[in-house]
């Protein structure tokens, strides 16, 4: 009887490498989100040998074009381009850090093979505004608008216009954001209420402005340092508590203390 050959399918995606560990001698295993497949792990063969041509291409963050070979569980990366790899990001702690956390927050909110390619364009956009030449507080902004965008596209858009619990627009000093409830509760409303975290109203602007400009206006926007601080603690609170764990990149962002850089209260 003939035996027929295992034929092995092998597709072409634009790809962003979320993270990436050394395996055995030479080997390299990846967490790709794909434009067309959602997130994949693959493995890199052989690119940690000094001669290989992909060595370069499989690095965290880099934006590739790559073949993948179907596999039980790990695809195998037969070919590999770079069409962007963010250098000056990378190349400094305080903003590579903040790419690693929209890495991050991709491989947790994200289950495998789960394709998303509005957040795939948005992940891209914000790594090449992390990557560019502009302020601290714009890149900052850039991250906020990330952090949204995701939330709104799995469905998990917090509720800032108006109280979650009496439906009344938000008009007072004293309110809360509750993220069990999915937003902002009204100064009467959380009268005995426990949980959450106080939200003073010039925040709830700024983040309702976020959440509902793109990017063009969301760069000129005028807003005092301590508003963007607290609109970050506010989405980090919430972000932690719908995946119930601490970010690892977060926590080595405060650890450098980066975020000294928008303390104080200088206008954008
Ligand atoms: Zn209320």
């Amino acid at each position: 009887m003939l035996i027929q050959p295992k034929i092995v399918a092998v597709y072409t995606t634009e790809a962003l490498i979320l993270k990436t560990k050394d395996y055995g001698e030479a080997d390299r295993i990846l967490t790709v989100f794909t434009k067309d497949r959602g997130k994949i792990g693959a493995i890199a063969k052989g690119v940690r040998r000094m001669e290989s041509r992909k060595g370069g291409n499989v690095d965290q963050l880099n934006y590739v074009l790559v073949s993948l070979a179907e596999g039980r569980d790990l695809h195998v990366v037969t070919e590999v381009e770079s069409l962007a790899s963010f250098h000056r990001l990378k190349n400094e702690l305080n903003l590579a850090v903040l790419g690693y956390y929209v890495a991050e927050l991709i491989d947790r909110f994200f289950a495998d093979e789960q394709v998303c390619y509005s957040i795939f364009r948005s992940a891209l956009m914000t790594l090449s505004r992390l990557d560019k030449r502009s302020s601290f507080l714009r890149k900052i902004l850039a991250l906020r608008l990330f952090e949204l965008d995701l939330l709104e596209e799995l469905g998990f858009n917090p509720q800032f216009r108006s109280c979650v619990i009496c439906g009344l627009p938000i008009r007072h000093e004293g309110c809360v954001f509750d993220a069990s409830q999915g937003g902002v509760i009204c100064r009467d409303c959380a009268v005995g209420r426990r949980g959450g975290i106080a939200m003073e109203l010039e925040t709830l602007r700024l983040i309702r402005n976020l959440q509902s400009r793109a990017w063009n206006d969301v760069k000129r926007v005028h807003c005092l340092n301590a508003q963007l601080n607290q609109v970050g603690d506010s989405l980090k609170y919430y972000l932690e508590w719908l995946l119930e764990r601490k970010f690892g990149s977060l926590e080595l962002l405060s650890d450098i203390s980066c975020l000294e850089k928008i303390n104080g209260s200088v206008s954008l």
